[in-house]
């Protein structure tokens, strides 16, 4: 029996890090890797940086256009992030779930907890650690896209958010790439496996009891 035809039930798989912890490499792997598994592609009112492209990495959209989505209440969730906004449209991940397909978030810390509100037992949410906030703050200055401000910021932002560690149903420390990877990818291929997220077991099991022995 081929499962891979049976009804499955999406999940929200929420990710959340400080920046410059390496979640956008470990996320945008574990979506090439998994053609069921779709990214949450933001809309942002920042300005592109070098290297971003619109459609790709956000949907980059001027405050007078994000206020007419948030008018037509096509967010899922949405949020202030160091005075720009960021909004997770809700039209895409309406459409993979219904598919049975997941969706990735690549969100801050509210917006996950925002979700996870809504969703209940269909989100998961996965903390990624830094091994340490010096770390964290030499990966910043290497990356040199922020100033020594917001660099500041989102370290001392950081060490609040690790302080909620608990809230989180998967913590995974990025002290190794690859390390950290497999991890990501064995909470991604557990979590679609549960019990309550494929329905046709039901059904399999009911066949099964029926067989003569
Ligand atoms: P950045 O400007 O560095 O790309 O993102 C800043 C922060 O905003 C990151 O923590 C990122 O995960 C978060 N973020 C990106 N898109 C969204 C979104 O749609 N909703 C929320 N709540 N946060 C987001």
């Amino acid at each position: 029996m081929n499962k891979s035809h049976h009804p499955h039930r999406g999940l929200l798989l929420m990710v959340v890090a400080p920046s410059g912890v390496g979640k956008t490499s470990l996320t945008r792997r574990l979506v090439s890797d998994h053609g069921d598994l779709h990214l949450s592609i933001s809309a942002t009112t920042r300005d592109p940086r070098p290297g971003e492209h619109d459609g790709r990495d956000y949907h980059f959209v001027s405050r007078d256009k994000f206020q007419g989505m948030l008018a037509e209440d096509a967010f899922l969730e949405w949020a202030e992030v160091y005075g720009n906004f960021y909004g997770s449209p809700k039209a895409p991940i309406m459409d993979a779930l219904s598919r049975g397909e997941s969706v990735l978030f690549d969100i801050d810390f509210q917006g996950a907890m925002k979700v996870h509100k809504q969703a209940g037992a269909d989100s998961v949410l996965v903390y990624i650690l830094p091994p340490s906030l010096a770390e964290m703050s030499r990966r910043l200055h290497t990356r040199s896209q922020d100033s020594e401000e917001v660099i500041h910021r989102r370290l001392s932002r950081a060490k609040d958010e690790v302080a909620a560690w608990e809230q989180f149903d998967y913590v995974i420390l990025n002290d190794d790439f690859d390390r950290a990877y497999a991890d990501l990818a064995h909470i991604y291929h557990a979590e679609r496996l549960k019990r309550a997220r494929n329905p046709w077991i039901g059904d399999l099991v009911s066949d099964l009891l029926k067989e003569e022995i």
